[in-house]
């Protein structure tokens, strides 16, 4: 069995296997109801909320989508804080929908300042929504959220809509307490289940932006998917083996508490980071107090080809990693630690990236043992 080492899809449990093979029910019938009620009141639980936590049967981009056409009309001006390729999708997506998007972007590696979040919100009074990555997965930074939030939200009354895709149930997130407004992730990365569902918490100011929205939408209506989430039903039919393992997942992250969980993350993300480094390896995030506990991007060494990194981690030791994504390709590779991972995974990958770096002629430092 590989060591499936990508932020994304992530491992699940043997029993979650187990569970999303599980024969039909009518999404319509009792059982289908029980299911998402239950899920209902758990996500809310995990996204440290009171507000609807609506289920759709898509990956994280049409999270990204839902949020973006229930709550930007064409000609809204939104603020899009991008620190990488996922923080320049919502600014695509919101462009493509027909907002005005004014882009603050930051070099690759580094978080976003809130401080520049400030002054952009100054300089265009008329924004009505931010938009920004919670974790941004493929430079492996993690944003201050909360910091930004309280700018956002508490200085300028903005709507705050958060891509926490990659982070949410592995990161400290608490939407209520930090007025996040929209909050999208996605089954496939810290609740350890299969790809194909996202979830969307929603705010009664995004339900009232919701309201007067002009952009047409169908399929990711919240509207729609509200008068649903009230009858333990969604709109169309879902993904239900996917729904058979998110009830067991979260049923799993409840249980271990997600005081815990967040700690297991930040511990296994120091252990990568400080693997790598005894390495000699580099990290790509410029300040450590902002790389990510679910995703470290690690550079590749002068004189190693990326690729040929990836494919000997790959063959000869069975770990699966992923490298970098537009101007990153061949220069990074990217570590998945999010959902179900153990110390004894990420060693296996300290031990692996040794002997592969040592193949590649790269003098590597000894591998620490904890
Ligand atoms: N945003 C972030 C931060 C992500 O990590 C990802 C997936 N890697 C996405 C958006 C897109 O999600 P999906 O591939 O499920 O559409």
């Amino acid at each position: 069995m590989p060591n499936l080492r990508v932020p994304g899809p992530t491992p699940c449990p043997e029993d979650v296997l187990e569970a999303v093979g599980g024969q039909m029910i009518n999404h319509r019938g009792p059982e289908f109801k029980e299911i998402i009620t239950r899920a209902h009141g758990r996500l809310q639980q995990v996204f440290a909320t009171k507000n609807d936590v609506l289920i759709m049967t898509t990956s994280g981009t049409g999270g990204m989508e839902a949020a973006v056409v229930n709550v930007l009309s064409p000609g809204d001006k939104v603020l899009n804080v991008s620190v990488g390729v996922f923080g320049d999708r919502f600014a695509q997506i919101a462009e493509r929908y027909g907002a005005t998007v004014i882009k603050l972007s930051s070099p690759l590696g580094q978080a976003a300042d809130p401080a520049a979040v400030r002054k952009a919100l100054q300089a265009n009074p008329d924004v009505k929504a931010v938009t920004v990555t919670h974790n941004e997965t493929s430079t492996g930074v993690t944003n201050d959220l909360e910091a930004i939030a309280k700018v956002v939200k508490s200085e300028f009354g903005k709507l705050l809509v958060v891509d926490a895709i990659s982070s949410l149930g592995c990161i400290p997130l608490l939407t209520d307490a930090w007025s996040c407004d929209v909050v999208a992730t996605a089954s496939q990365k810290g609740f350890m289940i299969p790809p194909g569902l996202a979830f969307i918490s929603v705010s009664p100011a995004a339900w009232q932006a919701a309201e007067k929205n002009t952009t047409p939408r169908f399929y990711f209506d919240f509207a729609r998917h509200k008068s649903y989430y009230q009858r333990g039903q969604t709109p169309w039919t879902p993904a239900v083996s996917i729904m058979y393992g998110l009830d067991l997942s979260l049923d799993k992250m409840l249980k271990e508490g997600m005081t815990n969980v967040y700690a297991r993350h930040a511990r296994i993300g120091r252990q990568v980071r400080e693997g790598a480094k005894a390495l000699g390896l580099q990290l790509l995030p410029a300040d450590e107090r902002y790389a990510s506990n679910t995703v470290t991007a690690v550079r590749v060494p002068a004189g190693v080809e990326g690729a040929k990194l990836t494919g000997l981690l790959r063959q000869e030791h069975g770990v699966v990693v992923a490298g970098g994504q537009g101007p990153l390709e061949g220069k990074i590779i990217r570590i998945g630690h999010m959902g179900y991972v153990s110390e004894a995974d990420i060693q296996d990958v300290l031990t692996a990236l040794k002997a592969s770096l040592t193949k590649l002629g790269f003098k590597t430092s000894a591998v620490p043992t904890s």
